[in-house]
C-alpha cells in the first residue's frame, strides 16, 4: 500500500501492489503529459508506503483511505462503487424514487435514504416504473416545480394550482397523484411514499397482490394481451423483491469473524457486522483478541438500509467472500470458531502435498 502526497500534504493517489518498488519505478517510464500517472508523479512531493499482512487487509485499508481522502488520481480505484446501482429517496416535499450509481448517491447531499446495492440498472428502472404507477408517485425530473396543496385547499375548485396542466400524461392516466398540478396534498403524497418504502423493505406486497387480482380478471375476460402485460409488470416487481431480499440478508447477517492468514505469521481476525468490518485483531496479540471477543458479545441493531458512507466497504466484503469459496471455511460465528478454522487451515496445509494455494488460502503480501 502506498500513498502519493502533493506539496501541501494532500493525498493525490492511494495504490496497492505486491511489488511497490517496481510499480513506482514504472511511473517514471510513462509519457508526460499524456499519461495520468506521469502527471501525478510531477505533482508528487512525498511518497509513503505501509506493508499489510494480506491482500484483504490491503484492500480494506485502500477502500478506507480513498473514502477518507478522495484522491484526485484514484479514478480506477473509485470504480468499484461506479459499478453498482442503488435506489435513492431524496429529501424534500415530494421526493421520487430514483435509480442512481452508488458512487453518485454516496456523493449526493440530497439523498435521505439509499436502498441497495444492485448489479444492474435496467430491472430496477422497470420495477420502479411499476411501483410508481401503482402508488401514484412522481418520476419526473427535479426541474419540474411541484405545487402540493394544504388539505383545506383540496376543496377549492378554482385554486390557482388547479388551473395548471401537468407536464406529462401520467396524471391524466391516473398513474401519478399530480403534485405538479396541486392535485394532492403533501400528506397524501407522503402516505404513498411510506407505502413504497414498506414495499422496498419487504413489509408490504399489496402492489403485487393487486396485479395478481387484475391478471385473474383479465384472464377471466379472455383479455390475454392485458393479462400478459400485467404478468410482465408483476415479474418486474417480483424480480426486484428477490434482489432486495438478497440485500436485506446481507445487511441483517449476524456477526461473523473472518480469519485471514497473514505474511510472516501476522494472522488477523476481522469482526464483520451487517456486511462491514467493524474491528480487527492480531492473532499473535492476546489482548487484541480479548478485546475483539468483548466487542463480539455486544449486541447491535441492524441498519435499515445501506449506509452511504460505508457502501464501498460493504461491496468489498461481499465481492471478496463471494468470489473466493475457499475463504468461506475461515468464516466462523465467533472468535473461538475463527481461531479453530485458522488452525485447521494450517494443519491441512501441513498435511497436503504441494503449495499452500491448493486449499485456497492466500497469504499474498501487499
Ligand atoms: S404528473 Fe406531474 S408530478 Fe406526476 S410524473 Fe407527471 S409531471 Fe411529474
Amino acid at each position: 500500500m502506498y500513498l502519493m502526497r502533493g506539496g501541501r500534504g494532500d493525498v493525490l493517489y492511494v495504490g496497492k501492489s505486491t511489488q511497490v518498488r517496481t510499480r513506482l519505478l514504472s511511473y517514471f517510464r510513462l509519457p508526460w503529459p499524456e499519461h495520468r500517472h506521469a502527471r501525478m508523479l510531477r505533482e508528487t512531493a512525498h511518497i509513503e508506503w505501509e506493508p499489510h499482512p494480506s491482500e484483504f487487509a490491503a484492500l480494506l485499508r485502500e477502500v478506507r483511505l480513498i473514502r477518507a481522502h478522495l484522491p484526485r488520481y484514484n479514478v480506477r480505484s473509485a470504480r468499484p462503487l461506479d459499478k453498482w446501482w442503488v435506489i435513492t429517496i431524496a429529501k424534500g416535499l415530494t421526493p421520487r424514487l430514483r435509480v442512481q450509481r452508488a458512487s453518485a448517491a454516496a456523493r449526493s447531499r440530497d439523498v435521505a435514504q439509499i436502498i441497495g446495492p444492485f448489479a444492474s440498472r435496467r430491472p430496477l428502472v422497470d420495477a420502479l416504473r411499476v411501483l410508481n404507477d401503482a402508488l401514484g408517485l412522481r418520476d419526473c425530473s427535479d426541474r419540474i416545480r411541484m405545487h402540493v396543496r394544504d388539505v383545506a385547499e383540496l376543496f377549492e375548485e378554482h385554486h390557482p394550482a388547479m388551473q395548471r396542466t401537468p407536464a406529462c400524461h401520467r396524471y391524466e392516466t391516473r398513474r401519478c397523484l399530480g403534485p405538479c398540478v396541486g392535485a394532492t396534498s403533501e400528506y397524501e403524497y407522503r402516505t404513498q411514499l411510506t407505502r413504497a418504502k414498506a414495499v422496498l423493505e419487504g413489509r408490504d406486497d399489496s402492489p403485487q397482490q393487486h396485479l395478481v387480482r387484475e391478471m385473474a380478471v383479465a384472464s377471466a375476460a379472455l383479455s390475454y394481451e392485458r393479462a400478459g402485460w400485467l404478468r410482465d409488470r408483476l415479474t418486474a416487481l417480483q424480480d426486484l423483491e428477490s434482489q432486495l431480499a438478497r440485500v436485506r440478508e446481507a445487511l441483517s447477517r449476524p456477526s461473523c469473524v473472518y480469519a485471514v492468514p497473514g505474511r510472516q505469521g501476522d494472522d488477523r481476525l476481522y469482526l464483520i457486522r451487517h456486511g462491514r468490518v467493524v474491528a480487527e485483531a492480531r492473532c499473535a496479540d492476546p489482548d487484541s483478541v480479548n478485546d475483539l471477543q468483548a466487542l463480539e458479545s455486544r449486541a447491535t441493531q441492524a441498519p435499515s438500509g445501506a449506509m452511504v458512507d460505508q457502501l464501498d466497504e460493504l461491496l468489498l466484503v461481499e465481492s471478496w467472500l463471494r468470489g473466493r469459496q475457499g475463504e468461506r471455511a475461515l468464516v466462523a460465528d465467533s472468535v473461538v470458531g475463527a481461531l479453530q478454522a485458522l488452525a485447521c487451515s494450517y494443519s491441512s496445509v501441513g498435511s497436503s502435498v504441494g503449495s499452500s494455494t491448493s486449499n485456497g488460502i492466500s497469504s499474498t503480501s501487499a
